[in-house]
C-alpha cells in the first residue's frame, strides 16, 4: 500500500470536521502513514461523543454506549488498545412510560415490536385486544418485495396494527433515532429487519431470529469513564502519529484550504449532510478548483460558527442532574425510561438512570460524593415539536424546571426526595439525522456522485469521500465501520 503520492511526496489528506466518523478516517490514514489535517469547528474533538464534569465527576455529554450487534466498534476499541476498559451495563430492562401506565419494556423486542406479541410483558403494555392483533402477524401473507422501500412505520402497522406501533415502537425510534417511524426508513432503522421478515413471511418471527442471532451478553456496551474515552484515545494517538488536529477551525468553504496553499490528495467530509453537499458542490461541478492537486481556491476556512437552521424539531436537549436521593438506590425504573409521544404530563422523551445503567459511573458518584448519589439525564426535543413545546431551542432555565418535574413523576417519587447538586444542559443539533428515509436518499445520492465524479478525476486531483452519521445511520455501530470501510477506500486508491 503506498503511501506517496505519483511525485513521490506523501500522501496529504484532509479531514473536514473532528466527530468520531473524522476521527476514524483520520486515525486509519494516519496509521497508513499520510500526513493528516483534521480541522473542527468546535471547541473539542468528539462531536456528539464528548465528556462533561458535574460535581467533580466526568460523564458522557452526548453518546454513552454502542451497539454490539456487529463486532464494528469493539474492532477499533481492541486496535486502539482499549480493550481492558469495556464495560457492559447493569442488566436490568429499561422501562417505558405509557399514558396509563408504566412497565419495564418487553424482554424479547427489537425496536420496540415483539417477538411474542402473545407473551405476558407485551400484554401488560398493549392490552388483549391489541396483542390479538398483533398476533395475526404471524398468519398474514405477506405483500412486500425486496425490492420494496416502506418506512418502519409501514411495515409495523401492516403487521402488527396500530397499537404496536404508537405504544411500543414509537417510544424507542424517536427516543433512539429522533424520527417518527413513518419517517424511518425500514432498513435504516435495522439492516437486516426487512429482508429476514421477507424469509420469515413475518414481522415477530424476524424479530424472534435476529435476537437470536445477537451476540450473547449486552446489547450495548460502552468503555470505563465513558464513549468519551474513546474519542481521548483516537486523539492521544492521532498526535503521536503526527496528525494535524486543528480546533475552531470551521472549513466554510474548501476554497479556503486553497487559499491557504494546502494541496490534498485526498478530502474526506465528516460533517452533516447539508454541509458535505455544499463544500463538496464546487469539486463536484468543477468549479471550486484552482488547479490540480489544491482544494479549492480564496477564503474560506472562517472562525464564523455555522448558523443554526434546524427547526425545533431537528435537535435534541439533554438535561443531567447530579441527585442526592437516596431513594433511587433500588434503581426503580431499572436503566431509564422511554417515554411515549402520547404521554402529556411528562415532556421528557426520555431518561437514562446513568448510575443504575452504569457501575463506573455509581463507582465515580461514591467516590467523589459517598452514597445515595446519582445521576440521571433527560432528552428534550421530538421531531415533530413545534416552536411552543420544550424542545431543543428552549431556554434552560425551562428544561431545567421541567427536568425537576419529570424526575419525581418518572419515578414515582415526591420532589422533596430529591435534591439536585449539580446540572448542566447540552444542546445536540444536526447530529442525529441519518436514519429519515428523504436525507437517507440525498446523502447517498451525494456520495454515488462523488464516487462518480472521483473515476472520472485528472489525474492529481483531489478525491472527495464522505463518512459520517448522515451517510452511515445513527450510531457508532453504523458510523464507525462505514468510517473504516471509507478509509479503505482512500488507501486503495493511495496504492492504484
Ligand atoms: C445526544 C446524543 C446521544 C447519542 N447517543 C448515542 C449512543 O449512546 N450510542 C450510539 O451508538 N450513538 C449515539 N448517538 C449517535 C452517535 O453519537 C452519532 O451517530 C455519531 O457520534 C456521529 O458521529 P459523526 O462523526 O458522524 O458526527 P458528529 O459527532 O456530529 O461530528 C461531526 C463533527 O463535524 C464538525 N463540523 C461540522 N461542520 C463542520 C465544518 N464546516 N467544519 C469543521 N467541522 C465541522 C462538528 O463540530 C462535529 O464535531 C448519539 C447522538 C447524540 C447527539
Amino acid at each position: 500500500m503506498s503511501t506517496r503520492s505519483a511525485g513521490g511526496s506523501r500522501m496529504t489528506s484532509i479531514v473536514v470536521g473532528g466527530g468520531v466518523a473524522g476521527l476514524t478516517v483520520a486515525w486509519q490514514l494516519a496509521r497508513a502513514g499520510h500526513s493528516v489535517t483534521v480541522y473542527e469547528a468546535g471547541e473539542q474533538l468528539g462531536g456528539a461523543v464528548a465528556p462533561q464534569t458535574l460535581a467533580g465527576v466526568r460523564l458522557d455529554a452526548g453518546a454513552e454506549a454502542f451497539a454490539t450487534r456487529t463486532p464494528a466498534v469493539r474492532e477499533l476499541i481492541d486496535d486502539l488498545g482499549l480493550s481492558d476498559q469495556v464495560v457492559s451495563p447493569t442488566p436490568a430492562p429499561a422501562w417505558l412510560q405509557l399514558p396509563d401506565r408504566a412497565a419495564p419494556l418487553p424482554a424479547t423486542g427489537l425496536l420496540g415490536i415483539p417477538a411474542d406479541p402473545g407473551a405476558e410483558d407485551v400484554r401488560r403494555l398493549l392490552g388483549d385486544e391489541a396483542a390479538e392483533r398483533a398476533l395475526e402477524d404471524l398468519h398474514l401473507p405477506m405483500t412486500w418485495r425486496p425490492e420494496d422501500a416502506p418506512s418502519l412505520g409501514e411495515v409495523v402497522r401492516a403487521r402488527m396494527g396500530e397499537p404496536v406501533l404508537h405504544r411500543l415502537v414509537s417510544p424507542i425510534t424517536s427516543g433512539v433515532h429522533s424520527a417518527a417511524p413513518d419517517d424511518l426508513d425500514v432498513r435504516a432503522a435495522h439492516p437486516k429487519l426487512f429482508t429476514t421478515m421477507l424469509e420469515q413471511g413475518s414481522l415477530a418471527r424476524a424479530v424472534a431470529l435476529l435476537r437470536a442471532q445477537a451476540p450473547a451478553g449486552s446489547a450495548v456496551q460502552s468503555l470505563r469513564g465513558g464513549m468519551n474515552t474513546l474519542v481521548s484515545a483516537l486523539e492521544i494517538q492521532l498526535r503521536t502519529m503526527g496528525a494535524r488536529l486543528l480546533l475552531k477551525t470551521p472549513v466554510e468553504s474548501l476554497a479556503a484550504v486553497g487559499h491557504a496553499e494546502l494541496r490534498a490528495d485526498h478530502v474526506v467530509l465528516a460533517v452533516d449532510g447539508p454541509g458535505a453537499s455544499r463544500l463538496a458542490a464546487g469539486w463536484l461541478d468543477g468549479t471550486g478548483l484552482d488547479g490540480p492537486g489544491t482544494v479549492g481556491s480564496g477564503p474560506g476556512v472562517s472562525s464564523t460558527p455555522e448558523k443554526d437552521s434546524g427547526a425545533q424539531g431537528s435537535g435534541v436537549a439533554l438535561v443531567t442532574l447530579v441527585l442526592h436521593a437516596p431513594d433511587l438506590d433500588g434503581r426503580p425504573r431499572g436503566t431509564g425510561m422511554l417515554v411515549a409521544p402520547s404521554v402529556m404530563h411528562v415532556a421528557a422523551k426520555a431518561m437514562t438512570h446513568v448510575s443504575a445503567k452504569w457501575d463506573w459511573a455509581a463507582r465515580a458518584l461514591i467516590h467523589q460524593l459517598g452514597p445515595g448519589h446519582h445521576v440521571v439525564r433527560l432528552s428534550y426535543g421530538r421531531i415533530t415539536d413545534s416552536a411552543d413545546t420544550l424542545g431543543y431551542r428552549s431556554r434552560d432555565e425551562d428544561l431545567l424546571a421541567a427536568a425537576m418535574d419529570d424526575v419525581p413523576q418518572l419515578f414515582g417519587l415526591s420532589r422533596t426526595q430529591l435534591e439536585v447538586l449539580d446540572a448542566s444542559v447540552v444542546r445536540w443539533d444536526k447530529a442525529l439525522p441519518g436514519a429519515a428515509t428523504e436525507q437517507r436518499t440525498q446523502a447517498q445520492a451525494l456520495r454515488a456522485a462523488l464516487a462518480e465524479r472521483r473515476a472520472a478525476r485528472a489525474a492529481g486531483e483531489p478525491a472527495f469521500y464522505t463518512v459520517g452519521t448522515w451517510f452511515a445511520g445513527t450510531g457508532l455501530a453504523q458510523v464507525i465501520p462505514d468510517a473504516r470501510n471509507v478509509a479503505a477506500q482512500v488507501l486503495g486508491s493511495a496504492s492504484s
